[in-house]
């Protein structure tokens, strides 16, 4: 890209403690705590598959490209230290649309206070494509996995599902703050964020910890966008919406259930968190009935 780009790119780059070195020389330097292990997470957005460039300001791509980033750091708990940002521009209408993508980065990233420490961008003949990796630490509690469920754990949500697609998949917030809030406070199993659907992500957390999940259907939150849609639409309901249109980035967890208890009085977020369910020892997806027993229950999602 020309200089004149390269040099608004570094007029946009604040001090950041963690950065000891950033965008001038051939790579970064980022302080990492010592004893702490470094959390690193790639997405890949491209024009036509993960949004629709005509339809889309600039500006939400590029908070999209690395909110879904801190959405993986926030599954793991683990602090956000910085991002590295990779844009193939088509050749067309690249600097408008180059200025556009990192402003919405630069929104994001001051906002969760980490540095955009290093990328390249070139421009191509072909569609516009964003590869952010982020970067994070564990916590002194270590990282949250998928693999630490154990049957009678609950399963806690936060946030609303479904009907992501009318708004949501754009401007949700990472659940950053709130994963470490809670790793910290209590006492966690396992967690994943739910990128490709409730009951898809959450069958992958049962399946890495070797157990299952029932779901009490009734007491999943469905957001008033998938009502919206199931009304314009009949073909899915409000609850099929939740829980198969993914993009919540919401986070499951796997709770032991005292501690799950103490969250559910405590209401320690600025989000409401619920719970949906509990793990079990037969594997899959399953219903919990009004009468008690479990029907399996058909995994809904997106797969890449
Ligand atoms: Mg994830």
């Amino acid at each position: 890209m020309e200089q004149a780009f390269v040099n608004w790119l570094r007029q946009q780059t604040r001090t950041h403690p963690q950065l000891r070195l950033g965008l001038g020389d051939d790579a970064a330097l980022l302080a990492v705590t010592p004893g702490r292990e470094l959390v690193v997470t790639s997405d890949l957005l491209t024009d036509e598959v993960d949004f629709v460039l005509e339809k889309v300001a600039p500006q939400r791509v590029g908070r999209k490209a690395l909110a879904v980033n801190l959405s993986d750091l926030a599954a793991m708990a683990a602090e956000p230290l910085a991002a590295i940002v990779s844009v193939a521009l088509p050749e067309s209408r690249a600097e408008r649309l180059a200025h556009g993508i990192y402003e919405g980065i630069f929104d994001l990233a001051d906002e969760f206070q980490i540095p955009v420490a290093g990328g390249d961008t070139n421009t191509w003949p072909g569609k516009l494509v964003i590869s952010v990796t982020a970067l994070g630490q564990t916590t002194r509690k270590g990282s949250l996995r998928r693999s630490g469920a154990r049957p009678g754990d609950l399963v806690l949500a936060t946030g609303q599902f479904g009907g992501s697609i009318l708004g949501h998949h754009f401007d949700f917030t990472p659940r950053v703050h709130e994963a470490l809030l809670l790793h910290r406070q209590y006492d966690l199993h396992a967690g994943i964020d739910v990128s490709d659907g409730l009951s898809l992500d959450l069958s992958r957390l049962a399946h890495e910890s070797g157990c299952g999940a029932a779901l009490q259907l009734d007491e999943i939150p469905v957001s008033d966008a998938a009502r919206q849609l199931a009304s314009a639409d009949t073909s899915a309901t409000a609850i099929d919406r939740a829980l198969g249109d993914g993009e919540d980035f919401e986070l499951l967890l796997a709770v032991p259930p005292d501690s799950a208890e103490q969250i559910l009085r405590d209401q320690p977020l600025d989000v409401p968190i619920c719970c949906i369910g509990q793990f079990v020892q037969q594997h899959g997806l399953w219903t919990i009935e009004p009468d008690g027993t479990h029907r399996p229950l058909a995994v809904q999602g997106w797969l890449h």
